[in-house]
């Protein structure tokens, strides 16, 4: 081919593998960690009022969404950047942080959208293993850290094996690591952690001028759909992240839903705790037929299938239930509603 060539990176990354979606037959589709219930009643009217107002740009940087944010952790608006889901959220961070040659340490296997955003950005990713148990390995990733290293990301709990990083060690992480590295907290599950001893990020953010918090309104809230999250970090972090951050980027639509969604908050929490509980149901009852099942403080569950991956996640698409498979490693199965969830504990005991 003789046309215009792409960076000699954009060739090598490696596709996104979005989960399974169904395509005729009724499917429960436990691939991509989404809420299994539909929007609130009051989020759902909000958007379609808001429809009416599409021909107008949003508000650039979703000011509205800032503002309620920040009130709700208690911190100004400075803290706070909002963007078109937190996956765009970190791109913007690497795009601020990171030039061409600069290192992004990360645990692995963690979320696949890491090692893409990192080498986007022509920055080199520094993986490190997590242990057997699914945990990032800290210590380790404090020691990986070398003078080329401009961020570390930290996905507490990790999504796909679903354990949080504890309170503890991430504080003598975080004394490791030099105060000119950023350090970031990927919580996009924060809100289903039900350990005490599990790290808060908005406990160590104030304090540590190198910590960003990422947030998300795609699971807990239900709007994945919608595509908003946000960072926080101190105020001149956060105003460089805007910097890089895509005009407009949160539409009307994610704006309006995602403060309904904060207006609603109870009723919303109230569906994450039937979630929570149906993962203590999932988790006992595959671990009573023999899985080891890593701890999961996530909206999913890992079992470590190893070389029979992909041959049983095709076996769940042929009984209706759409998993992650990640080939070679494991299956990531996302709790779903009760019935979904009996299916996948039905199809697991097949598989011992
Ligand atoms: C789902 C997920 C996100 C959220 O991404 P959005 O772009 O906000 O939908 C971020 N981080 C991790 C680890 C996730 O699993």
């Amino acid at each position: 081919m003789t046309g215009p060539a792409p960076r000699r990176v954009v060739g090598e990354i490696p596709a996104y593998v979005p989960g399974a979606r169904p395509s005729s037959a009724p499917a429960h589709k436990l691939s991509s960690n989404e809420n299994p219930y539909p929007p609130l009643d009051g989020v759902r009217e909000a958007v379609a009022r808001a429809a009416a107002d599409v021909n107008r740009y949003p508000d650039m940087f979703a000011a509205p969404v800032v503002e309620a944010v920040a009130a709700r952790h208690g911190l100004t608006p400075a803290w706070v950047v909002a963007g078109c889901g937190s996956v765009a959220v970190l791109g913007h961070v690497l795009e601020a942080f990171c030039d061409a040659g600069d290192e992004v340490v990360h645990a692995w296997r963690s979320f696949e959208a890491y090692p893409i955003a990192i080498a986007l950005q022509g920055a080199v990713g520094v993986p490190v293993p997590v242990d057997d148990a699914g945990r990032h390995d800290l210590p380790a990733m404090a020691a990986a850290v070398g003078p080329r290293t401009r961020v570390v990301l930290v996905c507490t709990p990790n999504n796909p094996t679903g354990p949080a990083v504890h309170a503890g060690e991430l504080e003598r992480f975080l004394d490791a690591v030099p105060r000119d590295v950023l350090v970031v907290l990927d919580e996009a599950y924060v809100e289903f952690v039900r350990d005490p001893d599990a790290a808060r990020g908005l406990d160590v953010l104030r304090e540590r001028e190198n910590v960003v918090v990422l947030r998300t309104f795609s699971k807990a809230y239900g709007l994945a759909g919608l595509r908003v999250g946000y960072a926080l970090a101190h105020p001149d972090v956060a105003a460089a992240v805007r910097t890089a951050a895509t005009p407009f980027g949160v539409n009307h639509l994610a704006q309006v839903a995602a403060l309904a969604s904060l207006e609603a908050e109870e009723a919303l929490l109230a569906r994450v705790e039937a979630v929570v509980g149906e993962r203590r149901r999932v988790l006992d009852g595959l671990r009573a037929q023999g899985w080891p099942v890593p701890d999961t403080e996530a909206n999913f569950v890992w079992l470590p299938t190893g070389r029979r991956t992909v041959d049983l996640a095709a076996d769940a698409a042929a009984h209706g239930v759409l998993v992650r498979p990640f080939a070679g490693e494991g299956i990531r199965v996302s709790i779903g509603s009760p019935e979904a969830n009996d299916r996948v504990l039905e199809l697991a005991a097949t598989w011992r």
